[in-house]
Parts: C-alpha cells; structure tokens; sequence
C-alpha cells in the first residue's frame, strides 16, 4: 500500500508516500537522510505485516517542508538523498 506521512496547508500538499510492497527494510533511507526523517520498524497499517518497513517518524510528520526544505527544490525525480538510496524504488513525494 501507499503509506503517506505529512500534511496540507494553504501552500500546498507535503507528503512523504512509502511503497510498503515494494520497501524491504534495509534502512539505505536512513542512513541518507541528512535529518533523520526516517526510521524502519513496524507496520503501523498492517499489524500482520512481519518484515520491518520505513516510514516518516513522528517528529517529522507535521513539519515535514521543512525538514526537507535543504534538500529541495530538485532538478529531477532521482535527486533527493532518500529516493537516491532506494534500490526498490519505494519513496516518492508530492512536492
Ligand atoms: S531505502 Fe527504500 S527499501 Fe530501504 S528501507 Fe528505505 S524505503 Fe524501504
Ligand atoms: S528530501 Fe532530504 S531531508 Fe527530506 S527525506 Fe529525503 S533525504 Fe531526508
């Protein structure tokens, strides 16, 4: 499933989106994230889920433009530290 973490406001939509069927856990997005936005754990969506899956921590979800906003703007989709990192392909966002 597509797992979004973030928010709306006036200025836009700001969500990180997490392809849990294609992300294995392996914590690349961790490691490349600059300020720690992700953390790989439990499924909060699927408690029968048994593999690990990454997602946004709580910290970051609701001021998540501006956890990103060194990263961003980018120039093409590949760009971003964390969508860089992962080989599946699992991270995308809406901004
Ligand atoms: S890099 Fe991709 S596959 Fe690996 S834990 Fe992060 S989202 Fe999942
Ligand atoms: S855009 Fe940058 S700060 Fe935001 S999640 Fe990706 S690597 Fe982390």
């Amino acid at each position: 499933m597509l797992a979004h973490y973030g928010y709306k406001d006036g200025s836009g939509e700001y969500f990180i989106i997490i392809d849990t069927d294609k992300c294995d856990g392996c914590e690349e997005c961790v490691t490349a994230c600059p300020v720690g936005v992700f953390e790989v754990g439990e499924d909060e969506n699927d408690p029968f889920r048994e593999e690990p899956v990454a997602k946004v921590s709580e910290d970051h979800r609701k001021k998540i433009k501006y956890s990103c906003a060194p990263c961003k703007p980018v120039s093409g989709r590949k760009s971003l530290p964390c969508m860089n990192s992962c080989d599946p392909d699992a991270i995308s966002h809406s901004w």
